[in-house]
C-alpha cells in the first residue's frame, strides 16, 4: 500500500513524471536543470532496481570501486540528484489521467491532469510516464493465499528470512536465477523451477548458479499448487515431458518470471504493443504531443537500470525541446551537426 507522506508544494507544474525508478528520476534531473518546475509521483523510490542486491551492470560501479553501491543505494542517489536539482517527489498511486486543454496556449499551458487515490490533483504541461511494470504471477492456487506466508516477488527483500530453510525459485531470467544466488547465502537449500532446459539470464550469473552445491535444477517443469496451512509447506511442481508430479517440501516460493505493464488509466491515450508495452519513438514521444514514456513500461529493448535511465535522459530532454518549440524558443541540438 503507499503511503502518502505529503502533498505536493503546488498544483501546477511544468512537468509532472509518474514513477520514480531509473527512468523517472533521470528524466526528473534532466528537466530541473533545464529549469522547468518538475513534480515526481510514485507508490516506490527506486523501481525495478531496488531488487537487486548488487548492481554490477551499471557502468561506473562494480566491487572493485569504492562506495560500490547496493540497487537501493544506487536509486537513493538518483532520489538525491534529482532533489538536489529542484524535484519535487511524493508518495502516490495515480489512478486517473485527463487531457484537461487539447490546444495549449502561453494564457492556458496546463494540457494534462491526473488524480491520486487520496483524491489529490495536479495539472502539468507535460507528462512523463516513466512507472514501470508490476511482477507477473503465476496464477496457481496457494499464490494469492501464501503471499507474505512464504510467497515472495522479492529475493531482495525476503532472502534474509529463509535462513537455513529450503526454498523454491521459480523462472528462468536474471531476476530467477539473481534470486537463487542470493538465496544460497540464506538457505540451505535451493530448488530452481523452470519450464524449459535453458535460461535466459547472463551467462555469469547461470555459472554462479550452477557452482553453488546448494542449488538443485528442476528444469522443464512447471509450478502447479503452493501448499501448507497458515504458512508455506511445500510447491508441487509437474515435468511437462512425462507429466510427473513431485511436491518440493519448501518454506517460500520465489516467483521470479518477469514483469507486466499496468496501463488501465493510460491505454486511451497511448498505442501498445502485443506485450501490453508504451509504443514510443527514439525521442521517448507517444502519439500525444507532450506525452512521454520511458524505461520498462515502454517498447524499449534490454530492461536495464542503464537503458531505462538513458531513456530517461532523452524524455527529459525531447520534453524541454518540445515546450521550447510550444514557446516559439529553440531547444536541444539532437546531434552535434
Ligand atoms: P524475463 O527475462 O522475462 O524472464 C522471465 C522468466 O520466467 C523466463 O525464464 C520465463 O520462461 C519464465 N516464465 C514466464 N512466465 C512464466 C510462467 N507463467 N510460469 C513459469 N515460468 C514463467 O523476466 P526477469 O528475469 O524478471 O527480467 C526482466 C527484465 O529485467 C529482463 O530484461 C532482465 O534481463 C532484466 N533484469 C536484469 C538484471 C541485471 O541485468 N542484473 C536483473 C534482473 C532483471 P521462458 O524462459 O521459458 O520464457
Amino acid at each position: 500500500m503507499v503511503e502518502h507522506i505529503h502533498a505536493a508544494s503546488k498544483t501546477k507544474w511544468d512537468v509532472l513524471v509518474i514513477g520514480a525508478g531509473a527512468a523517472g528520476l533521470t528524466a526528473a534531473i534532466y528537466t530541473c536543470r533545464k529549469k522547468l518546475s518538475t513534480l515526481v509521483i510514485s507508490v516506490d523510490i527506486g523501481g525495478q532496481t531496488l531488487l537487486t542486491q548488487h548492481i554490477e551492470n551499471y557502468p561506473g560501479f562494480f566491487k572493485e570501486t569504492p562506495d560500490y553501491p547496493s540497487g537501493p543505494k544506487l536509486m537513493q542517489i538518483f532520489e538525491e540528484q534529482a532533489k538536489y536539482f529542484g524535484a519535487e517527489v511524493i508518495m502516490g498511486k495515480v489512478t486517473k489521467i485527463d487531457i484537461i486543454n487539447g490546444n495549449p496556449t502561453p494564457e492556458n499551458p496546463y494540457k494534462f491532469a491526473l488524480e491520486l487515490s487520496n483524491g489529490e490533483r495536479y495539472e502539468a504541461r507535460v507528462l512523463l510516464l516513466t512507472y514501470g511494470k508490476v511482477p507477473r504471477e503465476l496464477g496457481i492456487p496457494g499464490e494469492k493465499k501464501f503471499i507474505g506466508r512464504g510467497v515472495s516477488t522479492c529475493a531482495t527483500c525476503d532472502a534474509p528470512l529463509f535462513r537455513n530453510k529450503n526454498v523454491a525459485v521459480i523462472g528462468g531470467g536474471n531476476s530467477a536465477l539473481e534470486a537463487a544466488e542470493l538465496l544460497t547465502k540464506f538457505a540451505n537449500k535451493i530448488y530452481l523451477v523452470h519450464r524449459r532446459d535453458a535460461f535466459r539470464a547472463d551467462e555469469i550469473t547461470i555459472d554462479k548458479v550452477k557452482a553453488s552445491p546448494k542449488v538443485e535444477l528442476v528444469l522443464n517443469s512447471v509450478p502447479t499448487e503452493i501448499k501448507g496451512e497458515k504458512f508455506v509447506k511445500g510447491l508441487v511442481v509437474q515435468n511437462v515431458n512425462t507429466q510427473e508430479t513431485r511436491e518440493l517440501p519448501v518454506d517460500g516460493v520465489f516467483v521470479e518470471i518477469g514483469y507486466i505493464v499496468v496501463t488501465d488509466f493510460v491505454k486511451d491515450y497511448v498505442d501498445l504493443n502485443k506485450a501490453n508495452e508504451i509504443i514510443v519513438n527514439e525521442n521517448c514521444e507517444t502519439k500525444i504531443p507532450g506525452l512521454f514514456s520511458a524505461g520498462d513500461l515502454t517498447t524499449i529493448p534490454f530492461k536495464q537500470t542503464i537503458t531505462s535511465a538513458g531513456q530517461g535522459a532523452i524524455a527529459g530532454l525531447a520534453a524541454y525541446n518540445y515546450l521550447m518549440r510550444m514557446e516559439g524558443k529553440a531547444g536541444v541540438k539532437a546531434d552535434w551537426t
